[in-house]
């Protein structure tokens, strides 16, 4: 939270104008602007990653058990590398690109100038608190913004520490945060942003995009849905079902917006299917996964009794696991087998350990049944078969496709990352963080040579030949109207 027992700090609306107005200021004064500036606040993210990665293990620890290789790997890691190739890249990405002009213009030259938006916010969410926060402030940085990031308050160990990290190393004159949960969240929301981006629900997401449209603020959501994995038969199954598994319970224990959310495959190949999973969880996880230190915990109770009661739903269902302990906000990874469609599982983003098998008759059906739903963020395709993974790139539509595998589009820094339709909307990651916090200003450049007077009136039948034969594009056009227009 933004205020401790000992010393309560309100931060209500007129904390957040005042805030965002001595932002402005700074940003008006043109510092973010300068390649000096982004390159140097880029290199104080990337000291925080170097200097204190104990401190961001144990503060992941403490909001959600989450095991050390994976705080490095998914979090810590990946930040490391997006600040590495903004600093790398940023000179090429800020360089104005030249363009083509037309005849039309002819003589001109014409380039896209990327300029910064002004002063954005951030709004993260609690599974990923530490990448979510920083990595989308990489971007709004290298694109030369002022940023106010807003915290999970549902992670708040990492809360304070980023606010505590980003207080002792970035420009507080451009950079902020403010910790908080919904009161300082909608003070926020209340004020003008040139940009706003926010990861989580798509409930919040509406309520972001709804308080967005006072100020015509462009929003970049980052949401969720329900990811499918389509699991065919004749494929490397003891490969398939690991990658499966990492991406599930490796990947936060399921608590990941790309985790895959539930199985199709055919009824036929069910069963080799469900013992394959089996195998490589027990190997993975042992016989008592509950007491893995290679699982994160679920995040706090109200998960954890959303998560059960979509299990009690359909508990005749379970196949593997589905023990819990309430204590320590634990859930075996679990799989069910052939769940009714209308069951609440089916119906929400489970986003956590339970892992769904719905079984169809062919393996082309379950593409029907994926468009039936929402568009989801993320859509994986298990096959050797290049006539099944053609039809799956082209009919389906989610934020990201990966075939033969899951979650691992996260780490292609040249791929954009973001949803479509109910997933989210707009994309970011590598030069998409860059583009995400620019506006892209088109500039022509003209001397005073060649004054064609075709375009100014009085407008008469030969200027207007020549103007559609220009806009036509046939050079015999051209000739024969400027032939025409002499000899009026
Ligand atoms: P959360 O509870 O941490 O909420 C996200 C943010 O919204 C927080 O900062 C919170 O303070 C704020 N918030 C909550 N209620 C609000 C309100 N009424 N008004 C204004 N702000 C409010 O996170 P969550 O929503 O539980 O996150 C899980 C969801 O996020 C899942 O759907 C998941 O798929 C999605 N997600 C998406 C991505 C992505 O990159 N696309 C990443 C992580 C999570």
């Amino acid at each position: 939270m933004a205020t401790t027992e000992v010393q309560r700090v309100v931060f209500d609306s007129g904390a957040a104008a005042s805030m965002v107005e001595e932002l402005r200021g700074s940003y008006r004064s043109g510092k973010t602007t300068s390649y000096e500036w982004r390159v140097s606040q880029l290199q104080k993210l990337e000291k925080i990653t170097e200097f204190h990665e104990q401190e961001i293990v144990e503060a992941l620890r403490s909001d959600l058990s989450k095991p050390e290789f994976e705080s490095f790997v998914q979090e810590i890691g990946m930040l490391k590398s997006a600040c590495k190739l903004a600093i790398k890249q940023l000179k090429s990405w800020m360089k104005p690109e030249k363009v083509a002009t037309s005849m039309t213009t002819f003589p001109s030259s014409a380039e896209i100038v990327s300029e910064p938006l002004g002063v954005v916010l951030i709004i993260s969410a609690w599974n990923y608190p530490f990448l979510l926060s920083l990595d989308p402030v990489v971007g709004a940085i290298a694109a030369g913004n002022a940023v106010v990031l807003k915290p999970s308050e549902l992670a708040p160990a990492t809360s304070s520490l980023l606010s505590k990290l980003l207080g002792e190393y970035m420009d507080s004159s451009s950079v902020r945060v403010v910790e908080g949960g919904v009161a300082e969240t909608s003070a926020l929301l209340e004020q003008k942003w040139d940009k706003i981006c926010y990861t989580g629900n798509s409930r919040v997401g509406r309520i972001v995009m709804a308080s967005a449209v006072k100020h015509l603020t462009p929003v970049l959501l980052e949401l969720g849905g329900k990811s499918p994995v389509v699991v065919d038969s004749g494929i490397n199954l003891q490969v398939a079902c690991r990658r499966i598994i990492v991406g599930k319970w490796g990947c936060n224990n399921g608590q990941a917006c790309v985790s895959p959310d539930y199985i199709l495959t055919t009824k036929e190949f069910a069963s080799k299917l469900v013992d394959a999973l089996k195998s490589e969880l027990d190997k993975f996880y042992g016989k008592n996964p509950l007491q893995s230190k290679d699982l994160s915990r679920v995040v706090n109770f109200n998960h954890y009794a959303r998560l059960t009661k979509m299990l009690d739903e359909v508990s005749d269902k379970v196949i593997h696991g589905g023990e819990r302990d309430v204590n320590n906000l634990r859930i075996a990874p679990t799989i069910l087998l052939d769940v009714p469609q209308d069951s609440l599982i089916m119906n929400e983003e489970i986003f956590g350990p339970l892992l769904p098998i719905v079984t169809v008759e062919k393996i082309e059906d379950s593409f029907d049944l994926i468009n039936s739903g929402t568009k989801p963020l993320a859509a994986y395709l298990f096959t050797n078969n290049q006539k099944l993974k053609d039809h799956f790139v082209k009919n389906i539509s989610a934020g990201g496709l990966v075939i033969n595998d899951t979650t691992i589009h996260l780490a292609v820094p040249t791929l954009p990352f973001g949803g479509v339709g109910e997933s989210g909307m707009g994309a970011y990651h590598g030069k998409f963080s860059f583009e995400a916090f620019s506006h892209k200003k088109a500039v022509v450049y003209r001397g005073y040579a060649l004054d064609a007077s075709v375009r100014y009136p009085p407008y008469t039948n030969g200027k207007l030949n020549l103007l559609k034969a220009l806009v036509g594009g046939s050079l015999l056009g051209i000739i024969r109207a400027l032939f025409r227009s002499s000899k009026a």
